[in-house]
């Protein structure tokens, strides 16, 4: 066995919410052989498993995991040949930005400031700024329910708003093909930049959160129709209503994965009692 098992590991300081309890097993492969390792070893045992990436878009419960969590962001390992960057699963979207612009490539920019990965974005097909990851995956190599190793291509991964093929089917990505277009250096990291200092300036990076709680509904936007509700600072226990940006919801200490969840049934049925719109989480809520 090449990769490390720790047992009973908190799982609060691995997740961008900084909430969360322990996980029974927690292990951190460093390669892709060592994941499928890993993936095989606890389906052998007939153990629950979950891979996972950064951990910006989680919420394990209070109670914990009673399984393995399988950390991917040690999995990296980035490259670039005409036109095409292949990423492993761990390599950060941050980083599929940079090696775009490093070769004066255009179109992912958007990921820049995202702080996920690769595995991470392609599951919840990862988006910003009028981009997502859809619009240049190429093709991706994962593990199968029966633990074969299988090529999909773009148009077999039922990509939707943060939604694929992933979210209902057993496939782990181990790396994946990304397109891009000629651009020019200085004016793609300039509006990398651009990006960014709109996040600073409009996201609340300074406390712990999941990025945006809510899905966009169809023909609205969620932080505008939870500051309509009078939701900004609306609080349980340490889990907020960002009153920079009402659309994420923010640990201001000490805030328990309980408090965010009853924080969230509370803004989604306060906005669908006075709006008639129902929102629904964007972060992915383990039980
Ligand atoms: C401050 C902040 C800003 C954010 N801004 C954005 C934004 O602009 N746009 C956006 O779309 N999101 C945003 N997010 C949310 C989050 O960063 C994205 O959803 C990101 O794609 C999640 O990647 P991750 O590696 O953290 O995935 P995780 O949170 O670790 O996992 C998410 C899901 O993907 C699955 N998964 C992870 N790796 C694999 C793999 N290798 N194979 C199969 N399944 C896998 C997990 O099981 C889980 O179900 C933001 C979050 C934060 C905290």
């Amino acid at each position: 066995m090449n990769f490390l098992i720790e047992e009973n590991r908190n799982l609060a300081p691995y997740c961008s919410m900084k909430a969360g309890g322990n996980a029974k097993y927690l292990v951190q492969p460093k390669s892709v052989s060592e994941l499928c390792e890993a993936v095989a070893y606890f389906r052998s045992r007939d153990e629950k498993y979950i891979v996972v990436g950064n951990c910006s878009n989680l919420l394990f419960p209070d109670s914990g995991y009673d399984g393995a969590v399988i950390i991917t962001c040690g999995i990296r390992g980035i490259s670039y040949e005409n036109g095409v960057i292949t990423a492993h699963c761990g390599d950060s979207l941050s980083s599929l930005a940079r090696v775009a612009c490093e070769n004066s490539r255009a179109g992912l920019e958007f990921c820049y400031g995202i702080p996920g990965t690769v595995g991470g974005g392609v599951y919840m097909n990862a988006g910003a700024y009028g981009g997502e990851l859809s619009q240049y995956f190429i093709r991706g190599s994962f593990i199968d329910k029966n633990g074969e190793i299988v090529v999909i291509e773009n148009n077999d991964m039922d990509f939707g708003y943060r939604h694929s093929r992933l979210n209902y089917e057993e496939l782990i990505l181990l790396s994946a093909e990304f397109s891009s277009v000629e651009g020019d250096r200085d004016a793609v990291r300039a509006r990398m930049e651009e990006l960014m200092a709109k996040r600073k300036a409009s996201q609340p990076l300074e406390y712990p959160s999941c990025g945006s709680a809510f899905k966009r509904p169809a023909g609205h936007y969620a932080g505008a129709l939870i500051e309509q509700c009078g939701l900004k600072g609306t609080s349980v226990g340490g889990a907020q209503v960002s009153v920079k940006h009402a659309g994420f919801v923010i640990n201001t200490g000490n805030a328990t994965a309980t408090d965010v969840t009853e924080l969230l049934s509370l803004v989604s049925d306060t906005v669908f009692n006075e709006t008639g719109v129902r929102l629904e989480p964007e972060i992915r809520i383990i039980k």
